[in-house]
């Protein structure tokens, strides 16, 4: 058993997806004896202003720091938030991010510039074709994420095969896309960003983590710091699970540290 278990990607119900309260995520964290949380609730870029993400924004910057003074001393609570296709609408991201004084900002990408999210499609009315076009396009948007440098780690790299392998079953040869996730990789490794281990895959069909260990290896070898963790949980129960062997992986791929971030600055916890 590991000492530090940090789990840095929580939803709350402040996320549109969430169900239990901030404080009600805290109590759980704290009885699974966590040193560290992130609550990282939605804020999706690209319909920010329709869907009014201004209101959630507010709503979970204020709950957090509440219960950050209700948990002082015995939990570390970070103020996150998990900002989905920062890259579509710039002027919103960037005004958000001067807006709040968050410790992490977790970007994810949950669509292309259609908008429709990747659980949507029905895979199987997509043929080979058809879903490589799609994927060769999702690792563009990345490329383009990843060179952002207001994000500090990168959210369940590989989205989609939580989808398209994992519900439907279809066999993806992710080596056709080595040299786009390359260049994802390095752009964090040159803006000195993290890599996100999101396990909330090893709960689910594709039984892997978001990244998989080989990407989390790439990384490694092409420089990379600073990984952190996240169960991605939308419920109490799901706090911490699968950090430990999202630890077990980073150890593997020759990582001996997990990053905190605290006012974007990654802080480097010894793995022990
Ligand atoms: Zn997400
Ligand atoms: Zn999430």
């Amino acid at each position: 058993m590991y000492k530090n278990i940090m789990d840095l990607h929580v939803h709350t119900d402040n996320s549109f997806d969430g169900n239990h309260s901030v404080m009600h995520m805290c109590e759980s964290a704290q009885d699974k004896g966590l040193r560290a949380i992130a609550f990282t609730d939605h804020i999706e870029a690209d319909i920010f202003k329709e869907h009014r993400f201004d209101r959630v924004a507010a709503q979970a910057y204020f709950d957090i720091s509440k219960a950050r003074s209700a948990f002082y001393g015995s939990l570390i609570i970070c103020q996150g938030i998990e900002l989905g296709q920062a890259t579509y609408d710039l002027e919103v991201s960037e005004e958000l991010l001067n807006k709040y004084n968050y410790d992490i900002v977790v970007a994810s990408l949950h669509n292309l510039r259609d908008g429709i999210d990747f659980s949507v499609p029905d895979y199987d009315e997509f043929d080979d074709e058809t879903i490589e076009k799609l994927l060769h396009e999702y690792f563009d948007e990345l490329m383009t994420l990843s060179s952002w440098d207001k994000l500090d780690t990168l959210a369940h790299m590989t989205y989609p095969l939580r989808y398209i392998c994992g519900e439907y079953g279809r066999t993806v040869d992710i080596k056709k896309y080595s040299d786009k996730i390359d260049i994802v990789l390095k752009n964090l490794v040159d803006n000195g960003k993290a890599l996100e281990i999101n396990t909330s895959g090893l709960r689910q069909k594709i039984g892997t983590t978001m990244p998989d260990e080989s990407i989390v290896k790439r990384f490694k070898d092409l420089g990379g710091k600073y990984i952190t963790i996240g169960s991605d949980s939308h419920y109490a129960e799901d706090i911490g699970k699968g950090i430990a062997e999202g630890m077990d992986i980073a150890v593997r791929c020759g990582f001996d540290s997990i990053a905190l971030f605290q006012q974007h600055e990654p802080i480097p916890i010894k793995i022990e």
